[in-house]
């Protein structure tokens, strides 16, 4: 810019003075004014451009003085060679400067559209990645209402395995269910999951985890690389290099552990996400569990109620219907318990009356039912049992009782049960047939001296 005003100035000053020259017809000052294109072509041409210049204008001007050419000729050649070299060369300046200009102008201009081009393609991909995450974390939250839709535990497990196959890179997770029927969560079932089955005791590590997890009830999250491992110290299965485990609880409620291995830190929040809805549902389910089994479990004895067990005697002898089976039905009663009541206090029966309970249900299988008939009555069912199978069954039971010492408060109490056996389709295809019959033979039992038993036909 500075050389540009320079040779414009230059060329004014010029011209300014030719035409003077014209004017006035005063050629010695066009001789002075020479000087000025010399001057001006060693401030616009290279040093070596303008030593060449100034040199053959030299050597010009002499060699015409030497041949006697007139002074006024030698210098109108002199200054009109000087003035074409800078001519020509302000023209070669003015050209490049132009087209350096323009190609520095298209090189900002490539630079800028480049750059314009690149923040454009990683605002587009971090677009994109947005709403990734906002697709999978909404459809996170869309997945839970098909768990919520789960009405028990087995429905809620297969609904989370196809969860996990959906929205996670992993394959693997583990998920530990507590009891909610004690206060010490006892484990109940533990899925490795995409298992459904579940087992049910837990393995050396699981035992260690839940006893961390018990106390802390914040998630703890294993990364070996980075070394992040719990102060608690748990060893981990070999092999294993990420590890998350997430208690699922509701407020002061714990059901369970969700524990994942070798997780993206892409699943991180997405599995916290998952968990905490898993909780939430598997709280639901148990709670519905809790109301269904104490409308069906009777609270001091827990056994079944009379009306749920007569459902399924009901159940049990279509069943036995269908395949043609046996089935067999007790009818059993606490002999003298109102004298146990009136001399020890009913809390004292009360405990005599739950511990009669456990020993008949000890003392049985697991395919039979025992409910609560009445006060200190009990009913059971034994499934494919025939009448001899049932003689057998009531008298172990009776045995049992007569041979247990209740211990409640200060007293220790002996007692003794008395049972009816009927058995279908022996004596009857009906329930309720079923059921007078034995009763019928239980208070022949008690006819007959008490502690015994007695079966029909
Ligand atoms: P038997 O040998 O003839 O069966 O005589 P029993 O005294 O056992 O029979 P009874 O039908 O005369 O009395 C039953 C008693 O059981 C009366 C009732 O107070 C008591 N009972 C029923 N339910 C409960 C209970 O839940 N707790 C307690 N403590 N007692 C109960
Ligand atoms: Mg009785
Ligand atoms: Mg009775």
């Amino acid at each position: 810019m500075r050389c540009l005003v320079l040779l414009i100035v230059v060329n004014l000053i010029f011209i300014g003075a030719i035409l003077e020259v014209v004017k006035t017809g005063n050629y010695s000052f066009l001789f002075n004014l020479s000087i000025i294109p010399v001057i001006a072509a060693c401030v616009f041409l290279s040093s070596l451009e303008a030593i060449i210049l100034i040199t053959i204008s030299s050597l010009l001007a002499v060699s015409f003085i030497l041949l006697g050419v007139s002074h006024i000729f030698v210098i109108q050649t002199t200054v009109f060679l000087a003035l074409s070299g800078m001519l020509a060369y302000q023209l070669r300046w003015v050209t490049e400067h132009t087209i350096v200009s323009k190609g520095r102008v298209l090189d900002v201009i490539k630079e800028e559209n480049r750059s314009a081009y690149e923040f454009n393609e990683k605002t587009q991909s971090a677009k994109l990645q947005l709403e990734k995450s906002v697709y999978d974390i909404s459809s996170l939250y869309q997945a839970p209402k098909k768990m919520a839709d789960s009405a028990t535990l087995e429905e809620l497990i297969s609904s989370l395995v196809k969860t996990i196959e959906e929205y996670f890179s992993f394959k693997k997770c583990k998920l530990i269910i507590f009891s909610f029927k004690d206060k010490d969560k006892k484990i109940e079932k533990i899925y490795n999951i995409p298992e459904v089955e579940p087992k049910e005791a837990p393995n050396g590590y699981e035992n260690q985890l839940i006893d961390i997890l018990r106390n802390r009830k914040t998630p703890l999250v294993i990364d070996k690389a980075a070394g992040i491992l719990p102060q608690e110290g748990l060893n981990l299965p070999t092999g294993i290099e990420t590890f998350l485990a997430v208690p699922l609880n509701v407020g002061e409620k714990y059901n369970g552990i969700f524990t994942v291995e070798e997780f993206s830190l892409d699943d991180l929040v997405r599995f916290m996400i998952l968990a905490h809805q898993f909780a939430l549902v598997l709280e639901r389910i148990r709670l519905y569990e809790l109301v269904h089994e104490l409308a069906i479990t009777d609270g001091l004895t827990d056994v079944f109620v009379r009306r749920h067990f007569l459902a399924r005697l009901n159940e049990e002898l279509e069943r036995a219907k269908y395949f043609n089976a046996r089935l067999s039905f007790l009818m059993i009663d606490i002999d003298h318990f109102k004298m146990c009541n009136d001399k020890y206090g009913h809390l004292v029966g009360d405990i005599v009356l739950k511990k009669i309970a456990n020993i008949l249900k000890q003392n049985l299988r697991e395919i039979d039912i025992i409910g609560r008939y009445g006060g200190e009555e009990f009913s059971v069912m034994l499934p494919e049992t025939t009448k001899e199978g049932a003689i057998m069954v009531a008298e172990r039971l009776r045995k049992a009782v007569e041979a247990t010492e209740v211990k409640a408060y200060d007293e220790t109490i002996n007692t003794t049960i008395s049972a009816g056996i009927s058995t279908f389709p022996d004596d009857t295809d009906e329930l309720n047939q079923l059921v007078d019959k034995s009763d019928q033979m239980l208070y022949k039992a008690k006819a007959e001296g008490r502690n015994k038993v007695v079966v029909y036909g």
